[in-house]
């Protein structure tokens, strides 16, 4: 295991950890973003370990689908429904150039954060919500992967930044995408 990601995912014993427990990674690399959920700002975290290749966003509900908390009505519902499918299609939401990456498995997560409800006075919402996608992908070629190019803002035309982190076994990263920037050089 590289120093690099010791450095870089301090919380993180090893990297085989992360891959046996996605869900721990990506807690500490995203979850301590969720304190400071900010609308118009959404999380990418990127590892590439070997041929395994995981991606996670997490963004406000807001930005999204326009609201938070519970939907209540059918056109809520089936605006997170169809959000759900845009995500699930990994063509809809990233580019890789070089890698021969396949997607292994997709996890689309919509959680709502009850207990860390503040006042949000420009909303009506008492809850913030996000939602969470987690894409694993089986590499061939990774030390062909050259860039991600992260399509989000193409589908949900709310988001304004993804600040995205990543980490390869011998490089690290990270850097804000907009609707002008929304590529990743990995090398
Ligand atoms: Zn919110």
């Amino acid at each position: 295991m590289s120093e690099s990601i010791v450095l870089y995912f301090p919380r993180m014993k090893t990297f085989c950890c992360i891959l046996a427990n996605i869900s721990l990674f990506f807690a500490s690399a995203v979850y301590s973003a969720q304190d400071a959920h900010v609308h118009g700002l959404s999380h990418l975290a990127i590892a590439l370990e070997k041929q395994t290749l995981l991606v996670e966003i997490s963004s406000p509900l807001m930005d999204i689908v326009g609201f938070e908390g519970e939907p209540r009505t059918k056109v809520q519902k089936d605006s997170i429904e169809r959000a759900k499918t845009t995500l699930r299609k990994i063509s809809n939401v990233l580019i890789f150039k070089g890698g021969s990456c396949l997607e292994k498995n997709i996890d689309v997560i919509l959680g709502h954060d009850h207990s860390n409800e503040h006042s949000h006075s420009e909303h009506d919402h008492d809850t913030h919500s996000e939602i969470s996608a987690v894409y694993k992908f089986k590499c061939s070629e990774p030390e062909k992967l050259q860039e991600i190019t992260v399509l989000l803002q193409n589908q949900f035309s709310r988001m304004e930044k993804i600040k995205a982190q990543w980490v390869t076994s011998d490089a690290q990263g990270q850097i804000t995408l907009d609707k002008n920037k929304n590529t990743i050089n990995l090398r």
